[in-house]
């Protein structure tokens, strides 16, 4: 009998559900003889506005691109300095150091793994320059940062907003959709990520009418007007492809980031009677969208946990083994005020589970049997309410 196996994310399965709607979005495009920008991308620049309710919203190839072309639209430039998270995807930091400018890398608060105001705070009455620019908060993982400690400090300091929102599309802090909270937004829709295309793509939201004008000059190499170039600009546009497939994704997103919603309380459930793991904390002001299923383990049996996991059939990840201000390419490039002690003691604890609005029920509750069998030491643990067989974890 084959074994079933527990995906990460099954994004063909996820195809074959909306197959017709997808396929009929593909056909309309190959048929308009339009693929890059165009109407298709100016309709989902549309819809996303609406669903985000930002005023501008401007597609590009990729989040990685998004951050980089805020930025440009910002001048952040040789010189300067953005704060940020060292525990992000490498593009954070990237987009900062690609444009000459120095990252600041801030600790994050160890139970939402996010940028932890008070560690910007300290950073800031410390050593405040007019060099100091933006802000980069990530919201990991699908959780929104606290914004509102960020924000007071950013008006203090006059410092810019880039919402990095590569994980947290529809994600929401206070009930204002991230995207729309800093001055200027950058999406990402990697295939894996929340609401994601077949190939590359990325946005960038802002409510300010300049930034969306330069952001939309220099996505098509810094011109205005065709072949009349004003500012070095990059070559980022989001295809019609994408956006038409996006658009179709967009429809049922809603139902199935609530669905994921639904697995990580069972995961909660299924998890929260182990005293030795922690699952996602989330913050009462947030609406979390679980673009990763993120618990901590201890570092000493990750590894072990891991392999247990994955002999069940159920694959896992570890969303980030190196933190940023450990990367070689950085390390003379960076400005790291304090060690970020919570980064370092998180790096080697976090364990994402399999998460996607098609996983079952009893995909989340086989989880739970090898992970509440892997903490017995008897062939039958009785601890902790937990009744499943140490030597077998069956999937259910
Ligand atoms: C995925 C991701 C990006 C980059 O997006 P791409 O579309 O892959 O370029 C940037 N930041 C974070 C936090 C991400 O997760």
């Amino acid at each position: 009998m084959e074994e079933q196996q527990v995906m990460m994310v099954d994004l063909v399965g996820e195809y074959h559900e909306i197959k017709d709607e997808i396929d009929e979005a593909v056909h309309r495009v190959v048929e308009s003889g339009h693929f890059i920008l165009g109407e298709e991308v100016e309709a989902f620049e549309h819809e996303v506005a609406r669903y985000l309710g930002v005023r501008h919203t401007i597609g590009v190839a990729s989040g990685s691109d998004a951050l980089l072309l805020a930025l440009m639209a910002l001048d952040i430039g040789p010189g300067d300095k953005v704060i940020t998270t060292p525990f992000s995807f490498f593009a954070t930091a990237s987009a900062v150091v690609r444009l000459g400018a120095t990252p600041v890398f801030c600790d994050i608060d160890p139970r939402t793994f996010d940028l932890d105001p008070g560690s910007v705070r300290r950073y800031l009455e410390a050593s405040y320059t007019p060099a100091v620019k933006a802000l980069i908060p990530v919201h990991l993982y699908g959780q929104c940062c606290d914004m509102d400690p960020l924000l007071e400090l950013a008006r203090t300091y006059n410092l810019k907003v880039v919402e990095d929102c590569a994980q947290s599309f529809g994600s929401t802090y206070k009930g204002h959709q991230s995207g729309g909270i800093g001055d200027i937004g950058c999406f990402s829709f990697f295939p894996t990520k929340n609401l994601g295309a077949y190939g590359d793509g990325g946005m960038v939201t802002t409510n300010d009418d300049d930034l969306a004008e330069h952001v939309r000059m220099l996505r098509v190499h810094g011109a205005r007007r065709k072949y009349h170039h004003e500012e070095l600009g990059i070559n980022s546009r989001l295809d019609a492809m994408q956006a038409a497939i996006l658009r179709v994704k967009l429809k049922h997103v809603d139902q199935w980031t609530e669905r994921k919603r639904v697995l990580a309380a069972a995961y909660d459930k299924e998890l929260s009677t182990l005293d030795w793991l922690q699952v996602p904390y989330v913050m009462p002001e947030c609406r979390h969208t679980y673009h990763q299923c993120t618990i901590k383990v201890p570092a000493e049996r990750r590894a072990t946990i891991q392999e247990a996991l994955a002999q069940a059939g159920i694959q896992t990840q570890v969303y980030y083994p190196e933190p940023l201000h450990r990367q070689p390419c950085f390390s003379d490039k960076q400005e790291l005020p304090e060690e970020p002690l919570n980064v370092d003691a998180v790096v080697p604890s976090v364990l994402s589970l399999p998460m996607s609005h098609s996983l079952s029920l009893s995909a989340t509750n086989a989880v739970g049997e090898v992970l509440c069998s892997f903490s017995c030491q008897q062939p039958l643990c009785t601890s902790n309410g937990c009744l499943h067989s140490a030597s077998t974890a069956p999937l259910g």
